[in-house]
């Protein structure tokens, strides 16, 4: 987590969620129906629909409620470079995994894109989503980007790419065009509100009742003969337990599987992926891509024959352009810059371990097809008016860390672990790396298993 030292003024911007009690001893006395750990896009779906069916639901979420959402206090606030601190340490891959904390998890640090993924996938572990895909997407009002919120860097390179024959398209987002002033900060949490997050859900889910506790880190599920009973924990005010039905687990491909494996299930933390992504940048004239929502376009054409797909998208700050650059990162210059970013379905050989520890090897075929994806990314940038001699490519990065409780290894096609009344209900349970964005899944499959729970 990194820690930066919070500036004397900032900006607030106060989400409407009220939240509920955190007095501990409370939340100890009581017995939940269903207890969610966690609260980003599986969470947060789990609870709204359970509590709007009159359900009694607790979530507990190790994050905070942040109040700034929108300011870039408020995201390096959440913000989770995971491992990024320990890299030297711990982490011989030095592959960065990229995650948020705290209320919404990592839906509010996403740029809105609203894709249906591992329909195939999920159909042959015998999961068929259309309704529950074909519902999110009303709710979430996704629909291709107007290409009146395009950049001038991203026109340039819809030409380029149509020019050199590949299919460039305008991505579809979650972002209400009429809310969006183009800041280009959707990675920072949206300050005009105009992309759909997980706290949308959350705040649906306390009206409908459901309490939520923050700021408190499930570490095991109580296991009783067999069958959940409640997780154990540390808040606040020192260590929780917390009596429930059932229990789903909702805290990321990277979390799950820690808690998982610290309550008797070894079989989770193998088999994590993290869509893999190269970016690759150009230095032009006068062409930038900072005043659009991040990743407004995706070129889909290889994603099943080659297993990667292609999103404009370059980073304004210096700091982000040092992760994944190096020092080149930090004279980069942003006004002038355009980019295109490789993204890959990586293979599932990572492994999250019992202590949180990470390891996540970049395979021979995952650098075929990043090599083979920022080509094609190096020649559209080039036709875009990018100096050729100017172009960089960025290390290895990841967003989009699951398949660590996997559908057919660790969860059952209802998502219940080998333990009565344990569910994944989050990236953990794909059974394969997408390589395309995931939030619109997990929130079909977090609606598919709040109808089985609540039936
Ligand atoms: C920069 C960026 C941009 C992205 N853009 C997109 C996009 O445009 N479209 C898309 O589909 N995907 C996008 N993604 C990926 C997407 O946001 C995540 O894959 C998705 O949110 C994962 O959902 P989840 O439910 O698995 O976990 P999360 O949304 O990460 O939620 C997990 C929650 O659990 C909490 N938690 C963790 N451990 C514990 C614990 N021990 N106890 C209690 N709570 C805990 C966390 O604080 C968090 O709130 C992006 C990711 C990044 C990093």
């Amino acid at each position: 987590m990194l820690r930066l030292r919070k500036p004397a003024v900032g900006r607030s911007y106060c989400l409407p969620i009220q939240m509920a009690s955190s007095n501990v001893m409370n939340m100890q006395d009581k017995k939940w129906e269903f207890v969610i750990v966690g609260s980003g896009a599986g969470g947060a779906t789990l609870a709204r629909e359970l509590s709007n069916k009159g359900r009694k639901v607790l979530v507990v979420e190790k994050g905070r409620y942040e109040k700034e959402a929108g300011t870039t206090w408020g995201q390096f606030h959440n913000f989770e470079l995971a491992r990024i601190t320990a890299i030297f340490a711990k982490w011989k891959e030095q592959v960065i995994i990229y995650t948020a904390n705290g209320a919404g998890g990592t839906t509010v640090i996403s740029h809105g894109n609203g894709i249906r993924c591992l329909e195939e996938e999920l159909t042959t572990c015998g999961i068929t989503l259309e309704g529950e895909f074909a519902e999110a997407e009303r709710e979430m009002r996704i629909s291709p980007i107007a290409e009146g919120l395009l950049s001038d860097g991203s026109k340039r390179i819809l030409w380029a790419s149509r020019e050199l024959g590949y299919k460039m398209e305008p991505m579809p987002k979650f972002i209400d065009p009429s809310k969006c002033r183009k800041c280009g900060a959707c990675a920072g949490g949206c300050v005009n509100g105009a992309k759909w997050t997980a706290l949308d859900y959350l705040r649906e889910a306390t009206q409908s009742g459901a309490e939520i506790i923050y700021n408190t880190a499930v570490e095991q599920v109580i296991v009783e003969n067999g069958a959940a009973k409640g997780v154990k924990g540390i808040g606040p005010h020192g260590r929780i337990e917390i009596q429930s039905e059932v229990v789903i687990l909702a805290a990321g491909g990277l979390r799950t599987p820690v808690i998982l494996q610290r309550s008797g299930i070894k079989e989770a933390g193998s088999g994590l992926f993290v869509d893999l992504v190269v970016d690759t940048y150009g230095v032009t004239k006068g062409l930038n891509q900072l005043h659009e929502p991040a990743t407004a376009l995706v070129d889909l054409e290889f994603h099943k024959s080659k297993g990667f797909i292609l999103s404009p998208s370059v980073s304004r700050r210096r700091v982000t352009n040092f992760t994944k650059f190096g020092v080149k990162g930090l004279t980069l210059p942003a006004h002038r810059l355009i980019g295109i970013m490789t993204k890959i379905a990586d293979e599932t050989v990572g492994h999250v371990y019992a202590d949180g520890t990470v390891s996540k090897p970049v395979t021979e075929r995952d650098w075929a097809k990043l090599r083979e994806g920022s080509s094609i990314a190096k020649k559209i940038l080039i036709k875009a008016g990018a100096d050729s001699h100017s172009i960089v490519f960025s290390k290895p990065q990841g967003g989009h860390p699951g398949g660590t409780a996997a559908i057919g290894r660790v969860v059952d096609k209802d998502l219940q672990t080998e333990v009565n009344n344990l569910f994944v209900c989050d990236a953990s349970v794909f059974p394969a790396a997408p390589g395309l964005p995931p939030i619109l899944t997990i929130v079909a499959l977090a609606k598919r298993l709040a109808k089985t729970l609540a039936a």
